[in-house]
């Protein structure tokens, strides 16, 4: 006898929820993914109705599954999806015709930003001091090229994929480094400190990894069937084991450590925390915490090796 879904009780559970607490057969898992979804915009005030949303699309299967829920939990919502190509030899092109399938079955506008554009790819940085760990430069890249496409096209709110386990093994990460700037800085919304940033939001903030690729996996969505070359041994897939590890026997770890994190430990560290002071980059005009910021002087580093070359 099939163990039967515990929400509509008539079709055989083929999945869990909530860290295998909730046995559901897969239209029942769908409907809860889109109703945990709606609920975290709600609870936090992620956006309102009126405002545009860009969605940053990556190809993977969280991202994915951020652009499709968000489009059915609020089906009149102006949403713009934002893609970079990072021009990562053999990845790239993949993770943008992934991209390209998913806006349109999904009916969104795209804008699509060539990182080759700009004079150098992610993969330039290897000829840097950064060698084979370019996962630094990319995240500066990737977080200043998204503040510029989401202004651009005029989005009020950036939306980003950023799951349950994302967001927990970074937390043990700055925890453990005493980085609590950066801890602060996961909070599920971000309000903008300066005019050319946008609010940022984390609508899958209580989802969890295993649950994004189940609703990829249910709603078809076309995610990419490649991991990025750089990827191998990089420090969010060992903050990822090692969460995997204090779950193990504990069902509520990754919910009560969330729920730890929200309800006490930013408030009680948020004030005390001192923001570093922006100001406007005296290059691209975008906030910094220094003269040039941090994405100029990449670039400035990136494009003198290859000069060199
Ligand atoms: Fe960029 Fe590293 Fe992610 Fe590859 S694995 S896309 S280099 S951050
Ligand atoms: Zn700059």
């Amino acid at each position: 006898m099939p163990i039967l879904c515990v929400k509509c009780k008539n079709q055989p559970a083929e999945t869990s929820a909530v860290e295998g607490r909730l046995k559901l057969c897969p239209k029942c898992f769908i409907e809860y993914f889109e109703r945990r979804v709606k609920e975290s915009v709600q609870k936090f005030h992620m956006f309102t109705h009126e405002e545009r949303v860009a969605v940053a699309v990556s190809g993977g299967k969280d991202s994915g599954a951020l652009l499709r829920s968000l489009k059915r939990a609020f089906p009149n919502l102006d949403i713009v999806a934002l893609h970079i190509n990072l021009g990562i030899n053999g990845y790239s092109e993949h993770c943008e015709s992934k991209v390209r399938e998913l806006v349109k079955e999904e009916c969104v506008e795209l804008n699509v930003f060539k990182l080759s554009e700009e004079g150098f790819t992610i993969d330039d940085f290897r000829k840097t001091l950064y060698k084979n760990e370019v996962c630094s430069p990319c995240g500066i890249v990737k977080r200043h090229i998204l503040d510029r496409m989401a202004l651009e096209v005029g989005a009020k709110v950036l939306a980003t994929g950023h799951n349950l386990d994302d967001i927990l093994s970074t937390l043990l990460h700055t925890f453990f480094s005493g980085d609590f700037v950066q801890l602060v800085r996961l909070k599920p919304v971000l309000m903008p400190q300066h005019p050319y940033q946008t609010k940022k939001v984390k609508p899958l903030i209580k989802m969890s990894e295993f649950e994004d690729y189940q609703y990829a996996l249910y709603t078809e969505i076309p995610i990419r069937e490649l991991n990025c070359p750089h990827s191998i041994g990089t420090k969010s897939r060992e903050g990822k084991k090692i969460l995997e590890s204090l779950s193990k026997g504990n069902p509520n770890f990754k919910y009560q450590t969330l729920s730890l994190f929200l309800k006490k430990l930013i408030p009680m560290i948020e004030d005390k925390v001192k923001q570093p002071n922006l100001m406007s980059c005296i290059r691209c005009g975008f906030p910094s915490s220094t003269e040039v910021c941090a994405y100029c002087k990449r670039v400035e580093m990136v494009k003198r090796v290859g000069k060199r070359a």
